[in-house]
């Protein structure tokens, strides 16, 4: 089956035993009522454990991800915390992507790091060399995200998986920026794949989740045990909107990817800016990889201003269309600074070290008509001093 058929059909087969629906029922019940003492109904205990609405999405995105199981968690960083609380130790260490979601870097140095033990080494990840340099004895995983949030660096999946399994190390890829409709790291020899659902996954801004997948049932039945035991699962009205919004996922994706290289395109040719990074150029400074990993390249673009911080968020709040506001992936399209917004946890120090300036303009471009966009984005730019 095709992707975008799989997107409709996996985990919505109609139940002929009951009314058929064909979209999978809204399972609200928090338990499930026995007629023996010694037997759960259908393997039904309690709805933290198992519950059919979850499920059925938790089918339709291991088929999506070319996994044989999946995860629904409450949201990414609850996605996250399940892995690190599963498959860690108090002094185990991990090899993180240097450029990384503020957040997920807020949950490894100041919980897992201070709290909990575990050793965190930053590396930028676009050198394989520079993940094999970093490994420990006591080395268990290495944390990737391609691309990176929100500078848009990338990593070859491939080689650091083979690298990887010669050294027995699990690596987990944050696939949330290009969606598997894009790119499928476990074909790629990942051990673990992890989206925030809160972005192109429901597409919709209207729900906050996230998801794990593998193909490796010793790894799932680790993180199985955690999602029930520690509780951060997907609620049962989430879990049908994201199965809603999933449906559209391809023709999302494609739409935002046309859209965010038209948009590219003009940025980059305009005289108020000074740089622009988008895997989709030919001026990326990832293109091998982007066009041997990626089936596409996206709706995610930074870019830079010839123009103050003060200046660029004028031009921010002169925008009509684009909404100022975190999170990324929906519909609609959003501007953000990240220095002041999703990345402001991380250090400045650390901004620096990365080359993430404070003045980068962050465009998760939505599926409107690009026309619009456009339109907006231009009169945005005359209220910047001439250049
Ligand atoms: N991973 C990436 C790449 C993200 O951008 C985000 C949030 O922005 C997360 C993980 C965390 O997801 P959530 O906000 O759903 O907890």
């Amino acid at each position: 089956m095709k992707f975008d058929t799989k997107a409709i059909h996996i985990g919505e087969e109609p139940n002929f035993e009951h009314t058929g629906d064909v979209t999978i029922p809204l399972h609200l019940a928090s338990t499930y009522a026995r007629k023996e003492v010694d037997i759960p109904t259908k393997g039904h205990e309690y709805s933290r454990s198992d519950n059919p609405t979850r499920q059925a999405l938790e089918k339709k995105l291991a088929s999506l991800e070319n996994a044989d199981y999946a995860l629904a968690f409450s949201s990414g960083l609850a996605a996250i915390s399940t892995v690190l609380m599963a498959l860690l130790k108090s002094g185990d260490h991990i090899i993180a992507f240097d450029d990384l979601y503020g957040g997920s870097k807020r949950l490894f140095d100041q919980i897992f790091g201070e709290n909990f033990k575990i050793e965190i080494s930053y590396v930028d990840a676009t050198k394989v060399s520079n993940i094999k340099d970093a490994i420990h004895i006591n080395t268990k995983l290495i944390w990737l995200e391609t691309p990176t949030n929100p500078l848009l660096k990338m990593c070859d999946i491939q080689k650091i998986s083979k690298m990887a399994i010669k050294e027995d190390l699990i690596v987990v890829v944050d696939n949330t920026f290009l969606s598997p409709f894009f790119q499928r790291p476990l074909n790629l020899g990942a051990s673990i794949v992890l989206h925030s659902t809160t972005k192109y996954i429901n597409g919709h801004s209207d729900s906050v989740g996230g998801c794990l997948m593998t193909r490796d049932k010793k790894l799932y039945e680790k993180l199985h045990f955690v999602q029930n035991a520690a509780g951060a699962i997907l609620s049962p009205f989430d879990s049908f909107l994201v199965l809603r919004g999933l449906k559209t996922l391809g023709i999302r994706m494609q739409r935002h990817e046309e859209n965010a290289k038209k948009i590219a395109k003009f940025l980059i040719k305009h005289p108020h800016v000074s740089s622009v990074i988008y895997p989709g150029l030919k001026e990326y400074a990832y293109a091998e990889i982007a066009r041997k990993q990626c089936l596409g390249f996206g709706g995610m673009l930074s870019f830079e201003l010839k123009a103050s911080l003060e200046e660029t968020k004028k031009f921010l709040e002169h925008l009509k269309l684009f909404s100022i506001a975190e999170s990324l992936g929906g519909v609609e399209s959003l501007v953000e600074l990240p220095s002041i917004m999703t990345h402001a946890s991380v250090s400045k120090e650390h901004r620096e070290k990365i080359g993430l300036k404070d003045s980068l303009i962050r465009l998760s471009v939505g599926i409107e008509d690009v026309e619009d966009l456009l339109s907006d984005l231009k009169q945005a730019f005359k209220t910047l001093k001439s250049k």
